[in-house]
């Protein structure tokens, strides 16, 4: 994913930065516990969208 244009996306609740997560496939608000998905190279980020997420235990956040 171009990295100028993920600096410049936002989670839409809260304003707070996102980030990608397996292999680009959707996008993490770890302050919401929300992911978004990518499609084709386009984030869609709409809450509505928004599916939860949790952290795994096994990474330090
Ligand atoms: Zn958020």
């Amino acid at each position: 994913m171009n990295k100028s244009l993920l600096e410049l996306l936002v989670c839409p609740v809260c304003r707070g930065p996102v980030h990608p997560e397996d292999e680009d496939s959707r996008l993490v608000c770890p302050a919401c516990r929300v992911a978004y998905p990518v499609r084709e190279d386009i984030p869609v980020m709409l809450p509505e969208e928004a599916k939860p997420w949790e952290p795994k235990e096994h990474q330090a956040q």
